[in-house]
């Protein structure tokens, strides 16, 4: 039986890293766009729990499926020393996500290293949720600041078909509520809008979270990877989300907490607190992304909608020293043109794309 598996080898077949501008990189680093390298989201496993069918479907990534072997996936000391380069052009906000990241083994271990070695960073953590209770104190006396949680439903039998495994609402709500009692505020809630699967609980989500200080942020449903079946129809425009929310709830725009913030943000008139939009397919946001991606394997991704990378781990594991890699990042990130959400047809949506569980959401 053929399977539309696109082997994650192939897709990691790495880019040339091109020679850096050594007089430009003498000062912050720009793209080919003017982007600054501003954030850096670091996958620490290819592995998740949950089988979201937007993310990673079951029927592919099944017991058959190949995870990266552990001999591959980058150590804490070897993320550690890529987020210290990273910080030496100019990154100040680290997302480690995954796969679920809170599966990769003493993950708060990961957490004090980097908070140790970069005190000043913006260190946060996507999670689904699941492990969140047993684990946001730790997190927290290790140092994260934040953390965003996903959660793409309230209706119990609309999350479970979602998340493909069957994991119900409310552990994950308790560990949204562990996360709020350890200090790791303000908490962001992730849903993805799906038309038909999940857009009738945009309200609901938005009335349970009202006044609890966490803020929902309702996310397009994406043409990451190749395997989630994605088709316009499916999304649900920002827009309309916020036209669902006002009408029962007013709301009027707010500005942006920092340039290039991923989310448009919404302020409740009577007080309630805020909604984010990410509206990647219905108005890109190329123009300001200053985010790049390292992958479990150590592989540089300067867009989420990639097809490959740039091989930084070869480099990490033979003997290359701070200075080479630091420039080999120089070179990459000066060299990126990326804006593949202002150039996406149905065209490119079907193109071989690497999965997000891979380079990390
Ligand atoms: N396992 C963690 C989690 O569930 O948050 C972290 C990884 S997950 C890939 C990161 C984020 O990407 C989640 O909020 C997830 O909902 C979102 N995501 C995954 N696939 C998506 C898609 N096709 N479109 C939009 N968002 C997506």
């Amino acid at each position: 039986m053929s399977k539309t598996v696109i082997p994650l080898r192939e897709l990691r077949g790495s880019l040339r890293i091109p020679a850096a501008n050594t007089a430009q990189a003498a000062g912050p680093l720009a793209d080919t766009r003017a982007r600054a390298l501003h954030d850096l989201r670091i996958s620490v496993t290819d592995r998740c729990n949950f089988r979201c069918t937007y993310c990673m479907p079951r029927d592919v990534f099944d017991a058959d499926y190949e995870f990266l072997p552990h001999a591959e996936i980058l150590t804490f000391e070897e993320i550690v020393r890529m987020a210290r380069i990273f910080h030496g052009h100019g990154t100040r906000k680290i997302r480690l996500t995954g796969g679920e990241p809170l599966l990769r083994r003493n993950i708060d271990r990961l957490v004090a290293m980097l908070r140790e070695a970069l005190p000043g960073v913006d260190l946060t953590l996507t999670t689904n949720g699941s492990a969140l209770k047993a684990q946001a104190k730790a997190l927290r006396a290790a140092g994260l600041d934040r953390i965003t949680v996903s959660l793409d439903s309230l209706d119990e039998t609309t999350f479970r078909a979602m998340n493909d495994a069957d994991f119900p609402v409310a552990r994950v709500l308790e560990g949204i509520d562990a996360a709020a009692d350890a200090g790791l505020a303000p908490i962001k809630v992730n849903m993805v809008v799906k038309r038909g699967v999940n857009d009738h609980q945009v309200v609901d989500m938005a009335r349970h979270f009202r006044g609890s200080g966490h803020i929902v942020r309702y996310i397009e449903f994406m043409d990451v990877g190749s395997t989630n079946g994605w088709r316009m129809d499916d999304v649900i425009p920002s827009a309309e989300i916020v036209r669902r929310i006002a009408a029962q709830f007013p709301l009027v725009p707010a500005d942006a907490n920092y340039p290039g913030e991923v989310a448009g943000r919404w302020r409740y008139v009577d007080g309630g607190g805020e909604i984010g939009v990410i509206s990647s397919v219905t108005e890109a946001f190329c123009s300001t992304c200053t985010r790049a991606r390292l992958s479990t394997d150590g592989h540089l991704y300067t867009c989420l909608f990639a097809q490959r990378g740039y091989d930084l781990k070869t480099m990490l594991r033979s003997g290359a020293g701070d200075a080479a890699i630091s420039e080999a990042v120089a070179g990459i990130w000066q060299g990126r043109g990326d804006r593949y959400s202002e150039i996406r047809t149905a065209e490119t949506a079907r193109s071989r794309k690497v999965e997000m569980s891979f380079i990390g959401g």
